[in-house]
């Protein structure tokens, strides 16, 4: 505990005649929508966010479940704004506490935090502000509510609601895991009658109950969200040359934001060098870097210093950069939920943005061998149920893989998974390699299909993939010659297809379960039962040539983006209008400390450059502006307007 705190057990300063919440009844929601079109310039809260107002604002727990970019801020942040009493707020890591809290106060909330960040005096305002109950809204790490008396104190200023942003990280079921977390159950038991709110884009059952058990939710109201993110363009391709690839993906976004996700640490540094060799705005970031480097590198990027970051997956919760137009994965995520949350940073502001996988069978071999691996580890180590969770391991890196090598609409895969129905139009849902007519379809797949089972059982069903493809094209290798699998009727039966082709119709098989790939210390490939009814032509079974993006993927049009928001914004664009105000803005983020998203995101942007307002008045109307940024930022955008 901070010596001289204002919450010591004798404090004389925190109010001492019982909670300050007001128990009249509590306001309406009409308060709240007016008050957030006030403070944040939305006039509409969305479906979700109106039913967690209203239950939260009635008392009642609410577990919200939403993709990132879906809104969950405003659910809390929103009944805040008018509820009597401060609504304490979970947060798990410092820089994102720092940006939420910026954000609010440029929007002119009353907002603080209290981290282990900020000098003594800066936490003793704090403090004092809340004791005089100035406070609307806290941030705080987990730990600080089990701070000896905290709790107390806060319950003494007039605590009214508590939030818990991602949340999953209570659950060790979660990818996050944050042992710190656990503390924040404390809060029910204390103060029975605060409601929680508990906010997460991890939506599976099992994190879902562990959040509802640890926090000591009472009947929650749970709200799970539209898991699709219709802005999002989904790509996948085989892995070839990773840096002209990933290259082609920069350049169709040149200056503008995108994350690129590397396995380990190595590839991370190697493919920053070639593409900051290659003249790309960029930098490496990874959790073997130490804290200050790590530091200065999300700062750059959410400055607008840095266009890309390659990162390991240790680069993430925390990025609320919110015009990321592009996500690459440089290899396989090891399962859906992961890749998910990863792509779910492109595209916040609702505006189009793009998600590239790039994947390898070996990728997907590294995976099970390391899960093996840590199953025997933990095994080793007496931990009972090792077994299973490999199983679920290894059924979810199946479902990521059958993604992968699949030709099936990518956003209806991906619904699926979080267990919604997407309706896809006929002609497609527009935004995917596969409904975008990119990856086609292979004429007689059922025939190569047979091919290439027949070459694994004539093979003995003992080798892996590589030297099956290389029996069917007819490779003349070392290994061919001592097994004498040239003189086999399958030899060379795929002499005309490119190696990357029949490697990646092999990953098909393997993603369709017609090939499956032995447990031993080699990936060795065998035939399932319905590998055998394919080989006999008992079954049909579709291949499709790999993806090579179509002129319309690798062309990039002036600002594919902002020219396909025009619906979203409601007029056409004005670029030349658009990149002046982008750059007013990072000028007035410099001057004001905060990162340029923080004073508009380009959603807010873009429609002031269609709908170019000529007042303070026409400017409030657009998205994005509320009454405070009108009032401190209105003149100067205007007059870029105005002289446009
Ligand atoms: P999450 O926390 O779920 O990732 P955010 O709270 O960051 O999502 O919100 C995502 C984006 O949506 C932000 O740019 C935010 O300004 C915008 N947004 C949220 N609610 C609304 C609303 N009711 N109307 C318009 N824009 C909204
Ligand atoms: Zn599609």
């Amino acid at each position: 505990m901070d010596p001289g705190s204002l919450w010591g057990d004798d404090d004389a300063d925190a109010p001492s005649d019982g909670p300050r919440v007001a128990t009249g009844p509590p306001p309406t929601f009409e308060a709240v929508a007016l008050a957030v079109r006030h403070a944040f310039g939305f006039d509409t809260l969305r479906p979700l966010q109106e039913e967690a107002v209203r239950a939260s604002l009635a008392g009642r727990d609410v577990v919200v479940v939403m993709p990132t970019g879906g809104g969950k801020s405003l659910c809390f942040q929103a009944p805040a704004l008018v509820r009597d009493g401060l609504t304490v707020v979970v947060s798990p890591l410092i820089a994102l506490m720092e940006d939420q809290v910026a954000g609010l106060v440029e929007n002119g909330v009353a907002a603080a935090q209290l981290s282990s960040s900020q000098s003594a005096d800066e936490k003793r305002e704090v403090e004092r502000r809340l004791a005089r109950g100035e406070l609307k809204l806290l941030y705080v790490a987990p730990e600080r509510l089990a701070a000896d008396g905290f709790l107390s104190w806060l319950e003494r200023s007039g605590m009214a609601a508590l939030a818990v942003d991602e949340a999953h990280c209570i659950s060790h079921w979660g990818h996050d895991f944050r042992p710190e977390y656990r503390l924040v159950g404390e809060v029910r038991r204390r103060l029975p009658h605060v409601p929680i709110l508990a906010l997460t884009a991890t939506a599976t059952p099992q994190v879902r109950a562990d959040i509802v058990r640890n926090l000591g939710l009472a009947d929650p109201l749970v709200l799970v969200g539209g898991f699709d993110r219709p802005n999002l363009t989904y790509r996948v391709l085989p892995r070839r040359d990773l840096v002209e690839q990933v290259m082609s993906v920069v350049k169709r976004h040149a200056g503008e934001a995108g994350i690129v996700y590397c396995l380990r640490r190595a590839d991370v540094d190697e493919l920053s060098a070639d593409l900051k060799a290659r003249g790309v705005r960029c930098a490496g970031y990874h959790a073997g870097m130490d804290g200050a480097d790590r530091t200065r590198v999300q700062r750059a990027f959410l400055n607008e210093d840095l266009d890309v970051v390659v990162a390991t997956v240790a680069f993430g919760m925390g990025i609320d950069r919110s015009d990321v137009r592009f996500v690459v994965h440089a290899s396989l995520p090891k399962g859906v939920e992961q890749y998910s949350q990863e792509t779910g940073r492109a595209g916040r502001d609702g505006l189009p943005a793009e998600c590239v996988l790039f994947y390898g069978g070996a990728d997907f071999h590294g995976w099970k061998t390391l899960m093996e691996m840590s199953a025997r580890d933990a095994r080793a180590e007496g931990n009972g149920t090792a077994g299973s969770d490999l199983d679920a391991q290894l059924e979810r890196l199946g479902h990521v893989w059958s993604l992968a090598t699949g030709a099936v609409c990518r956003h209806r895969i991906l619904a699926q998974y979080f267990g919604q129905d997407l309706e896809i139009p006929a002609a497609g849902c527009g935004a995917c390699d596969v409904c975008l007519g990119e990856i086609a379809h292979v004429p007689d797949g059922g025939v190569i299909a047979q091919k290439i089972l027949s070459a694994v059982v004539k093979t003995g069903q003992r080798y892996g993939a590589g030297h099956v493809a290389d029996v069917l094209r007819g490779a003349e290798t070392a290994r061919i010659r001592q097994t004498g699998h040239d003189t086999l009727s399958v030899y060379g039966l795929l002499r005309d297809a490119s190696m990357v082709d029949v490697r990646s119709w092999i990953d098909q098989l393997v993603g369709s379960g017609h090939l499956r790939v032995a447990d031993g210390e080699f990936p060795t490939l065998f035939l399932s039962k319905s590998g055998v009814e394919a080989m006999h032509a008992r079954i049909p079974v579709t291949l499709y040539v790999p993806a090579r993006p179509k002129s319309s993927a690798t062309k990039k049009p002036a600002s594919a983006a902002r020219s396909a928001a025009l619906d979203e914004v409601g007029g056409a664009v004005d670029e030349g209008l658009f990149h002046k105000l982008r750059e007013l803005r990072r000028a007035l983020a410099k001057e004001r400390g905060v990162p340029p998203y923080l004073i508009f995101n380009d959603r807010t942007l873009a429609e002031m450059a269609a709908k170019k307002p000529r007042s303070i008045a026409a400017l409030l109307e657009i998205k994005g502006v509320g009454d405070k940024k009108a009032a401190d930022l209105g003149e100067a955008f205007l007059a870029a307007i105005g002289d446009a």
